[in-house]
């Protein structure tokens, strides 16, 4: 039989290259790629060997015996333990697997261990292979060869197949091929062996290898030439399972904005590239990575314990752009990487970074133990929230509101609920600060007045004593341009008139007397929808703001009212406000009364209205419609009295 060595010395230069490509560019570290790296060299020590082997066949009977011998079994046995390494290098690509499937990776070892073994000592029992007069022949078990590569096939395809959804349609497929090729090359190669193709069909799996994960084209920044978010994620995985990881420092320029205002853009990339080099020198080039934006991300393994002093030296530096010297500071935040699940690094590192900030120019920030469970919280309430709004429907309580004259309920609050899982029914302090944190407060709002709308529709408020409902605005909604329209149309929709509705809008946002929001409270009361000023007294002094703003009722803050309740001075400041207010043809509410001894003060004032969990709690629509049927009730009793 003639061999043709075409296509392997094709494969030995393809391979040659690869050889180059992976060593100049920037390598992974991992165990996977450690796995690559053997496979690519055991397939061109493979091709080689398989070269010089099938050229020497012809001239069998003029080499020494110990030639002929030797290279076949060592070429034999390198290719025996390809399929092996083949299937460790999927096996690691794999998301998860089972503690069954890992035994039985481990026991594959053992096909592969014997083929090697009858390889290399062939020359003793001629089973695989042998030479005699007329050349180099088979052996009788020649064939545990293919059916070994075919059993590792068979291996690899039920893994692969077993984990296409995790691995994802980008991925499945070009491992599918990977696996399909040389063991399509190894079939051929079985119904005609006189065609080389088994070393090409490991050849090409080595490249598809190369291209789906091994190159990091994909996993580079292109404006600092870093790692980027993705390697990092890979990179905190894998070096949390080797146990290696222990903090990510988290560096962010101080005034980023302000450089790329005065360089522009390209000025601002350069002052991050310049950074990131002169990183990636100090911390090697694999433990660097744009976070994203203006951060980058520092991954400290265990006993690295100069990483901070190091850092800071290097934020100290003077940096170019062009002509120009910037000395470029920095803020820092510190994320010890064993106090939060995996799942969670990405949002702690963007903490820290934050608090960072916020503390001012070149700032460091470490995330405490305590922060983790916090974030943990905050995300399951943020969760829950947004939900909510993406179902269209929010928990609201409301919290009857008291008329000192008429002597019973003439109006109530409604309050917004969040009953999140696990943590149970979480203030509204807290969620409403998030809400406005990342902008959904505007839907949030509506929903809570449709839910209004809907109760006053459906319940006929009005004929239950009720004049209005009173409804929160935060800053936000309060300057959105077309709010007026978006609240006409809800008002519009529920049929609800719109004197039933009042906007609560706190001393704080009134503070600001911005023009949109002096604009947007006009167009309200146009349309007769009143407002009230709420939290009077939570610390601004300057109430100018009554000039412009169109309110008709003041929320007396509760800590105020329960100043007077202790307080000789604050009590008559309080009698001289409520004066004051009255004054100026202005209502008042007393927020915050617990007690009899509180309402007689409030009333002994002058107020017009009280609100407290003395008279009602926040509670759900029907409770509140019980109540006001009991009130009516006694009502009716003492007329008849
Ligand atoms: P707020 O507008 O000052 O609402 C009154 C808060 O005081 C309510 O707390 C209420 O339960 C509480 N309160 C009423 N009477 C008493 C009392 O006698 N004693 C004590 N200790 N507390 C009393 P809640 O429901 O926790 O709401 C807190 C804040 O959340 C509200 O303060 C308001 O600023 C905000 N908020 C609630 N719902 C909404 C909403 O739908 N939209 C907006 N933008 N903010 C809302
Ligand atoms: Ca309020
Ligand atoms: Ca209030």
């Amino acid at each position: 039989m003639t061999y043709n060595v075409d296509l392997e010395v094709c494969a030995v230069l393809f391979l040659v290259l690869l050889c180059v490509i992976s060593q100049t560019r920037k390598k992974l570290e991992g165990y996977q790629s450690m796995v690559f790296q053997i496979y690519l060299y055991l397939v061109l020590a493979s091709n080689v060997l398989d070269i010089v082997a099938t050229s020497c066949l012809p001239y069998y009977d003029t080499l020494p015996a110990w030639i002929n011998w030797g290279i076949n079994a060592i070429f034999l046995t390198v290719q025996m333990s390809l399929p092996v390494i083949f299937v460790m290098y999927i096996y690691r690509k794999l998301p998860k697997t089972t503690g069954l499937e890992r035994k039985m990776i481990s026991l594959c070892c053992i096909p592969s261990a014997v083929g090697q073994i009858l390889c290399l000592t062939s020359p003793l029992h001629h089973l695989i292979f042998y030479f005699d007069g007329s050349g180099y022949h088979h052996g009788p078990m020649h064939i545990y060869l293919y059916t070994n590569v075919a059993f590792y096939m068979i291996v690899s395809l039920y893994l692969a197949i077993r984990w296409r959804k995790q691995l994802g349609w980008r991925e499945f497929p070009l491992l599918f091929t990977m696996i399909g090729i040389p063991a399509l090359a190894v079939i051929v190669q079985f119904a005609m062996p006189q065609v080389m193709l088994a070393g090409v069909g490991s050849a090409l799996s080595v490249y598809i290898m190369y291209f789906m994960v091994e190159s990091n084209v994909s996993l580079l920044d292109p404006i600092t030439g870093a790692l980027n978010r993705k390697a990092m994620t890979d990179a905190v995985e894998r070096d949390l399972k080797a146990g290696k990881l222990e903090d990510i420092y988290a560096v962010a320029p101080d005034n980023f904005k302000l450089i790329n205002e005065m360089y522009g853009l390209e000025g601002g990339n350069e002052i991050l590239s310049e950074l990131a080099k002169a990183m990636m020198k100090a911390f090697g080039d694999k433990k660097v990575f744009r976070f994203g934006g203006d951060t980058f991300a520092i991954l400290a393994e265990k006993g690295n314990t100069d990483t901070l002093d190091r850092l800071r030296d290097l934020i100290g530096r003077i940096y170019h752009i062009g002509d120009a010297e910037v000395r470029v500071t920095a803020c820092v935040g510190l994320v010890h990487a064993s106090n939060h699940p995996v799942e969670e690094l990405v949002s702690a590192i963007e903490y820290a970074v934050a608090e960072a900030k916020a503390r001012g120019k070149g700032q460091f920030f470490e995330v405490e133990e305590t922060a983790a469970e916090e974030m943990v919280r905050k995300k399951a309430i943020e969760q829950t929230m947004m939900q909510n709004i993406r179902e269209g429907h929010f928990e609201v309580h409301y919290q009857l509101i008291y008329d000192i004259r008429r002597k019973g309920f003439y109006s109530m609050e409604a309050l917004a609920r969040l009953n999140v899982p696990n943590y149970g029914y979480v203030s509204p302090e807290e969620f409403i600060k998030i809400a406005e944190k990342n902008g959904s407060i505007t839907q949030l709002g509506m929903l809570v007045l449709e839910e209004c709308c809907r109760f006053i529709r459906e319940s006929d408020l009005h004929a239950r004593g009720i004049d209005f409902i009173e409804v929160n605005l935060s800053m936000v909604q309060c300057m959105q341009p077309e709010i007026h329209k978006d609240v006409l149309r809800i008002m519009q929709k529920y049929q609800v008139p719109t004197h039933m509705i009042n906007f609560e809008v706190t001393e704080s946002v009134a503070a600001s007397s911005e023009e949109l929001l002096i604009r947007n409270m006009e167009r309200f009361t146009e349309q007769r929808i009143h407002l009230s000023l709420d939290d009077y007294g939570s610390g601004y002094s300057n109430i100018n703001y009554l000039v412009d703003l169109p309110f008709s009722i003041v929320k007396i803050d509760k800590y105020v009212v329960w100043a007077a309740m202790k307080n000789e001075t604050s009590r008559i400041i309080l009698g001289n406000t409520i004066r004051t207010f009255k004054n100026i043809g202005l209502r008042v509410v007393a927020e915050g009364v617990e007690d009899q001894e509180m309402a007689d003060m409030i009333a002994d004032m002058g107020a017009d209205y009280i609100q407290g969990f003395f008279y009602s709690r926040p509670v759900p629509k029907e409770k509140i419609l019980e109540r006001l049927k009991e009130e009516k009730g006694s009502d009716a009793e003492e007329e008849e009295n």
